[in-house]
């Protein structure tokens, strides 16, 4: 039947669809299955569809990457068991637990694991989603922020980040409060108020940096600014900044801040000790100055200019020659300078130096300045003038000289002289002399003046005193100093200024001296060849010399006083004994010498007891000066006549013979004999006897002619009193009357 055929075909046919349409549909289903499990598998997270036997399904290219190796089965993972019989419970969707996985060969992952129940067409398929979150990032970002906060938290760092839209600053995890006091647990803070807490004097700087921050990468990365502390003080920040970019934009500055106040005050104080200094250096009286390895100036300060001429900033750069140091200093100071180079030790000199016509000297140390690894550098040259130091010593030391020359009994002339030189090595320009009043205080003659122009010294005597009378002699005149500070134009010097300026002496002060008694003894002068006052120390000076010359002047009348009572008899005046004996003895060896005569008197008074006993003692002695007196006037200033005994007197008469002697001794004795002394109204007559001899050539002392002319003088006495005996014939004696 063909009918049942198509129709079975049909049937067939429809059933075969029917069939295919199913079979289509369960292709369909299976493919959209595997599709979504696709899409679900390449999700971005890591992930893995588990089977609920534990088989894995499925694992995404992520979870491929962070697992590594390829799983098949959970137990691949190692997980910990707690995480595992967690994933075996039943049921569960979207919960999560926190695990750390082991990997073959790699770091440990810490992961969350998140379940989700994969359900097929809205059907549970058994099937599990096992999603893997690496959180080993976060734990070890939240870690390290961990580390920093208490590493940081006691140290002087910030961290802030400038946010240029919202112009806010935002405390980030370096932010310490502590540097910069701001409330706990601020987060932000608008510019401008950042900026009003910023140092007026920084706060531009801050404000270019936020403003310009494309600057930064220029080099103004770095800024130091103040910042009001939340306690009121100043802090000092240090900052590092940094640009942040967002979208190729500059959105943020990020700013690392180190709190440097200490250091800053520390530099500050450093500053301010250093300015001390400088205005010390500056300041100071001593020449400071340093200089480099070639020994050209670096710094030298304003003293300088007081002794050489070039102006101060000209001495930079230059040597030691080109800074206009004379010959001389640099004849002392070059090799010292080398040798500090070559030692490297420091050096003390002493500098003589001509300063603007003026002789000074310097004391000069030179200190090597070594750098941080002991090697020279530079040397620091200070210098401090000494020269009234210098001065002083010698001062004193000429005064011990002269004291001691005064001690010694030099000669008045050596003294005064020295005295003289004294003044004149402490004044280079100046010329002295020393002026001394006669014993009758009339008239002033030149004890010393060394160095006086000799035709000037020899008008220097016998000058009168009065108040017109030059220095000197107005001085003494005065009683007081007398300062001529020209000698031209003084009306003091009026008639002796032609003799002076021709001399080139143009001032001149005179001090007087006096003794220890208020005796005014003469005058101590200073001449200048400039007309000039004199200045405090020249003052002193004169001073200390007047009061010199006064006790040099004292104790030579002391010493001359000394010898006239040791070598004269007091009643008299004459020689004593010892002293005409000593003369004698001299004169006689002269006498021998030179070959020419010398006789000897020998008188005694007569009867002299009688005098004594008729008129008294003081009578006698009367008698006595007056026969002196006799004495003085008869014999010549050469003759030499002395006491010997109560009265009994010798003479020393040089260059004169026996018959001149009985010439000189016949006039005494006449003039004795025709004379009387007037005692208490009663004249009293009195005679000599007197015996002569010479010096023969046999004596070899003054005693055989002195013994002669006593034998001689008692034969006179013998003969009767008032006569003449001499050792050889008498003298032809001119006709008396
Ligand atoms: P003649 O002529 O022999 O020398 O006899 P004369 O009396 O001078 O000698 P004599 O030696 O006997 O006496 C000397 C006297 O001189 C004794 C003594 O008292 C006296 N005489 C000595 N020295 C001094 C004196 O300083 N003053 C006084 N007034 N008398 C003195
Ligand atoms: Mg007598
Ligand atoms: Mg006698």
């Amino acid at each position: 039947m063909p009918s049942s055929g198509w129709l079975l075909a049909l049937l067939a046919m429809l059933a075969g669809m029917a069939l295919g349409s199913a079979v289509t549909t369960l292709q369909r289903r299976h493919r959209e299955r595997q599709r979504r499990l696709q899409a679900c598998a390449e999700m971005a997270a890591p992930c893995l569809l588990l089977h609920a036997d534990g088989r894995i399904l499925q694992a995404n290219t992520a979870a491929r990457r962070l697992l590594g190796a390829p799983l098949a089965h959970l137990d691949d993972l190692h997980l910990p068991a707690a995480a595992r019989s967690w994933l075996d419970e039943h049921g569960g969707g979207g919960e999560t637990r926190r695990c750390e996985l082991n990997r073959p060969a790699a770091a440990p992952l810490s992961l969350r694991l998140e379940k989700r129940l994969a359900d097929l067409d809205g059907q549970d398929a058994g099937l599990t989603w096992l999603l893997l979150h690496d959180i080993s990032q976060e734990e070890d970002d939240a870690r390290g922020q961990q580390l920093w906060r208490e590493a940081l938290q006691d140290s002087r760092l910030a961290l802030f980040e400038y946010r240029l839209a919202p112009r806010r600053v935002y405390g980030r995890v370096l932010a310490a409060d502590n540097v910069l006091g701001l409330p706990p647990g601020w987060v932000d803070i608008g510019f401008d108020t950042w900026l009003e807490r910023v140092h007026p004097d920084d706060r531009d700087a801050l404000r270019t940096m936020l403003e310009h921050p494309e600057q930064l990468a220029t080099g103004s990365a770095y800024l130091e600014f103040r910042f009001r502390h939340g306690h009121g003080h100043w802090e000092w920040l240090e900052q590092r900044a940094q640009l942040c970019h967002e979208d190729g934009r500059v959105s943020a500055i990020v700013g690392l801040c180190q709190s440097i106040s200490s250091r800053k005050h520390a530099e500050i104080e450093l500053l301010r000790r250093e300015q001390v200094f400088r205005t010390l250096v500056e300041n100071a009286d001593d020449v400071i100055a340093r200089y480099d390895l070639n020994l050209c100036c670096q710094f030298i300060n304003r003293s300088i200019t007081r002794y050489l001429p070039l102006p101060r900033h000209e001495h930079l750069g230059k040597t030691l020659r080109q800074q206009g140091w004379p010959q001389g200093a640099l004849d002392t100071l070059e090799p010292a300078f080398q040798a500090v180079l070559a030692r490297h030790e420091a050096r003390h000199l002493e500098v003589e130096l001509d300063v603007f016509g003026k002789a000074a000297t310097f004391s000069i140390h030179l200190i090597p300045e070594l750098g941080a690894h002991g090697e020279l550098v530079s040397i620091l040259a200070i210098g401090r003038e000494i020269t009234e130091l210098r001065l002083g010593s010698r001062l004193l030391a000429d005064e011990n000289a002269v004291m001691e020359m005064i001690a010694n009994n030099q000669p008045l002339n050596d003294i005064l002289t020295r005295l003289c030189r004294l003044v004149e090595a402490q004044r280079p320009q100046a010329v002295c002399s020393i002026m001394l009043l006669n014993e009758q205080k009339t008239e002033l003659n030149l004890a010393a003046g060394p160095s006086l122009p000799a035709s000037f010294s020899g008008f220097l005597h016998g000058l009168t005193i009065g108040p017109e009378t030059g220095s000197c002699g107005s001085a003494v005149f005065s009683g007081e100093r007398v300062v001529v500070s020209d000698i031209a134009h003084d009306p003091r010097w009026e008639n002796y200024r032609y003799l002076a300026l021709p001399h080139g002496l143009r001032s001149c002060w005179s001090t007087p001296i006096y003794s220890s008694s208020r005796e005014m003894l003469g005058a101590f002068a200073i001449y200048y060849p400039t007309p000039r006052n004199p200045g405090k120390t020249e003052l002193r000076l004169a001073d200390r010399c007047t009061h010199l010359a006064s006790i040099a002047l004292e104790r030579d009348r002391h010493e001359k006083q000394l010898y006239f009572l040791a070598t004269r008899d007091g009643l008299t005046g004459l020689l004593n004994r010892r002293s005409f004996m000593e003369v004698g003895e001299a004169e006689v060896l002269r006498s021998k010498r030179y070959g020419h005569d010398l006789s000897i008197m020998m008188m005694d008074l007569d009867h002299f007891k009688n005098i004594n006993d008729q008129h008294g003692h003081a009578t006698g002695d009367q008698v006595l000066q007056h026969f002196a007196t006799l004495c003085g006037n008869t014999f010549r200033h050469a003759d030499i006549v002395g006491r010997l005994g109560g009265e009994e007197f010798g003479v020393l008469l040089p260059f004169t013979t026996l018959a001149e002697a009985g010439i000189l001794a016949e006039r005494l004795r006449t003039e004795v004999d025709g004379s009387v002394v007037m005692a208490c109204g009663v004249a009293v007559h009195y005679t000599v006897s007197i015996g002569i001899s010479s010096v023969f050539p046999d004596d070899k002392d003054i005693d055989g002619p002195l013994c002669r002319a006593d034998t001689l003088l008692y034969q006179a006495k013998t003969l009767g009193r008032n006569r003449i005996r001499y050792d050889g014939d008498p003298p032809s004696l001119p006709l008396a009357g």
